[in-house]
């Protein structure tokens, strides 16, 4: 009897036992499991925060690309470029910075509701919150150096800060930008640098019919700062006159590595210069073109569509239709245009009839005329001017003067407002 109570006891013990194996195991399975789900939920935190950071380069980018007259506009206006430069975007209001070589603007974002913003940038500045995971735009550099891209073949080359703007370069930006989800935290780097959008403009005036000059006028197809004051005249001095102004210093190997242009380009037919008083002046690399084999491109060309593509320019940018008035943007013209008054206009005009000038016009931009221009007040341009002419094109000069200063930074600015501009050098994890 007493060995039959032993053999109860054993069985009773290890059944105790199993049970208890068998709970370790369950509790183990359970433990795995709840890891798993934490594992998981922070596995696409981490993955989001890097989705959130690449928000922030876009919005970085696309602020970048706009026209810098818009309010939305990023980047370093000054000239020349400041290596201290830094735009630093925040969620909130932000204050004035406290470094001069700092600009602190709102993130688009800033219109939306709190909740549905994307945590890239960081809530409003007061005065010692969060500037290191605020998303910001600064050039790449080297003490007092900025890094320049050659557009044309790609190469990078570090820049002394001095006033001399490199040729055909644009600096490289570096976009550093956080993304947040709870406590994943990830930032990227990248580093961008502006292309040109493909524009072809081959002259400061260019004609597809006989040009006819009459009055005062001044044309330089030498390539000009964007950066020149309005009413800058053409001429010969440094100081004043738009030669100060040239990123060239007009000997031919330097005209040819910074996009000089001839001041007048027709296709073959002869620029006739009827002025009288004041002689006209044409200046340029070299001061006008009259070859025959010369091609005229027309405004779909120019903008980089098809000859015959008009609907894909029409849809590209955002035009509106004027017969009169200053241009602020892209304005279209099926008839005739007149610019009376005094206005400062920025942009692209194209006219398919006749464009009629009074007045005192600066414009910046391109002026595009597909019958003839009559110019009877002052014109100041800073770009390029093209008629294709009906029979021939006169450029009708009667009483002040007419300043056609190319300027390929103003075109490319005007023209980015259709494109992508920007190719991703670099992109790396910090
Ligand atoms: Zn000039
Ligand atoms: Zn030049």
């Amino acid at each position: 009897m007493v060995l039959r109570n032993n053999q109860k006891g054993i069985a009773l013990v290890l059944a105790l036992m199993v049970m208890l194996v068998m709970s370790m195991m369950v509790a183990g399975l359970m433990m795995t499991i709840v890891n798993e789900k934490k594992l998981s939920s922070h596995q696409s935190r981490y993955v989001e925060s890097l989705s959130i950071a690449e928000a922030g380069f876009s919005e970085a980018v696309t602020r970048m690309r706009l026209p810098n007259t818009n309010g939305y506009f990023i980047g370093d206006t000054r000239s020349p470029l400041n290596p201290h430069w830094k735009t630093v975007i925040f969620n909130g209001a932000p204050a004035t910075p406290t470094d001069t070589s700092s600009v602190w603007v709102q993130s688009i974002q800033s219109g939306m509701a709190a909740t549905d913003q994307l945590a890239y940038s960081t809530e409003s500045w007061s005065g010692g919150s969060d500037t290191v995971n605020a998303l910001t735009i600064q050039h790449k550099t080297k003490g007092d150096s900025i890094y320049f891209r050659n557009k044309n073949d790609g190469t990078i080359s570090l820049v002394k800060y001095n006033s001399t703007y490199p040729a055909n370069c644009y600096p490289v930006e570096v976009v550093t930008s956080t993304g947040r989800v709870g406590n994943s935290i990830r930032t990227i780097q990248v580093e961008v640098s502006k292309i040109d959008y493909p524009v072809i403009v081959d002259a400061a005036i260019k004609s597809d019919k006989p040009v006819t000059i009459k009055g005062h006028f001044r044309v330089c197809g030498h390539n000009h700062s964007k950066y020149t004051p309005n009413d800058t005249p053409v001429g010969n001095s440094t100081i004043g006159e738009c030669k100060g102004y040239e990123l060239c210093d007009r000997t031919h190997d330097v005209c040819v590595a910074v996009g000089c242009l001839p001041g007048i380009t027709t296709t073959g037919d002869a620029v006739v210069d009827k002025g009288s008083g004041s002689p006209s002046e044409f200046l340029g690399e070299p001061a006008s073109n009259t070859d025959p084999t010369n091609v005229f491109y027309n405004i779909e060309q120019i903008l980089g569509f098809e000859a015959t593509d008009e609907a894909g320019l029409l849809a590209a940018f955002p035009w509106k239709t004027q017969t009169s008035g200053l241009v602020n943007g892209y304005v279209i013209s099926n008839g005739d245009y007149t610019l009376a008054g005094n206005s400062n206009s920025t942009g692209i005009l194209w006219v398919k009839g006749n464009l009629t000038l009074t007045g005192n016009q600066n414009f910046r931009g391109l002026i595009y005329v597909e019958k003839d221009c009559k110019i009877t007040g002052t014109l100041w341009c800073l770009g390029a001017v093209i008629v294709e002419g009906q029979t021939i094109a006169t450029l009708d000069q009667l009483t002040g003067t007419g300043d056609i200063l190319y300027c390929s930074d103003i075109i490319q600015q005007v023209a980015s407002a259709a494109g992508a501009s920007f190719v991703r050098l670099n992109w790396r994890e910090r």
